[in-house]
């Protein structure tokens, strides 16, 4: 209720025609893309910094901020969106992209089973440069031209970052380890296996961690990632038990595209 009744103050404190325009979104990985796009525009990430995702709740300061942009762009998977929309009461246009993509479920316990890390997914990046483009269009249609000359570009760079994926891979069905199940949408884009540390978001217990260090040897798993440097420990002791690297990484960067490709390189080193 508190950020309720903060929104409308903010949103009443940013009526004053000011020309400074605001785009708000969910994660870093939708910023970088919606950036690129220029046209003076600032882009707002909603989580962004050293917080889990799935446990996110949003500050007053934040959603004050947010409370004054021209239109909200939901990932739709993650938990606190929805909240937060209803918190807008339709103050701020909700653009939802993407929502042609499968969920993935089964792999959290949590948040009705839908897996969140939707931004992993080619499918996504690529819907969300989509829906940015055509919402930036409406609200500024006399800058399409050069809305559309950057959504060429980025549409080569995702192109781009796609080849070279595919090269690396090279058409093999890898399996990497992992601590927290958060490739899941990377996995199936490109018929990898994911085989997660704490599938559930649970703990295992000491039979199961034996049975994952078989499963992951019997898989070929070279490679164990971990994104919380909490579980950098954990990670290095499963992957001497295996015989793996244990590599970090950030899918909290805004350079998702890059940090894919890096990941693609390190699954596929012998
Ligand atoms: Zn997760």
């Amino acid at each position: 209720m508190a950020v309720g009744a903060l929104l409308m103050a903010g949103a009443a404190a940013c009526g004053g025609g000011s020309e400074h325009a605001v785009m708000a979104v969910s994660v870093p990985a939708q910023k970088a893309i919606a950036e690129r796009f220029g046209g003076g525009v600032e882009v707002l990430a909603l989580v962004s910094g050293d917080v889990d995702p799935e446990s996110f709740e949003i500050s007053i300061r934040t959603a004050a901020q947010a409370s004054g942009a021209k239109a909200y762009f939901p990932t739709g998977a993650l938990p606190f969106e929805r909240s937060f929309v209803e918190a807008l009461h339709g103050s701020v246009p909700v653009v939802a992209t993407g929502t042609d993509i499968e969920p993935i479920e089964g792999t959290h316990g949590e948040h009705g089973g839908v897996d969140p890390h939707v931004w992993t997914s080619a499918g996504f990046r690529r819907a969300f440069a989509d829906g940015y483009f055509r919402e930036l269009c409406r609200l500024y249609p006399d800058s399409v031209d050069n809305f559309s000359r950057r959504a060429s570009e980025i549409q080569n760079m995702f192109a781009m970052q796609d080849d070279s994926i595919r090269r690396v891979l090279g058409g093999r069905e890898y399996a990497f380890g992992i601590m927290h199940p958060s490739l899941s949408y990377f996995a199936r884009d490109w018929g990898l296996r994911q085989i997660a540390f704490n599938p559930e978001n649970k703990e295992p217990g000491a039979m199961a961690v034996r049975q994952l260090v078989d499963s992951m040897r019997a898989a070929g798993v070279k490679v164990i990632f971990y994104e919380d440097p909490g579980s950098e420990g954990q990670a290095r002791l499963l992957a001497d038990e295996v015989g793996a690297r244990a590599v970090a990484i950030d899918l909290m960067s805004g350079d998702i595209g890059a940090e894919l490709v890096r990941i693609a390189n390190e699954i596929a080193r012998p």
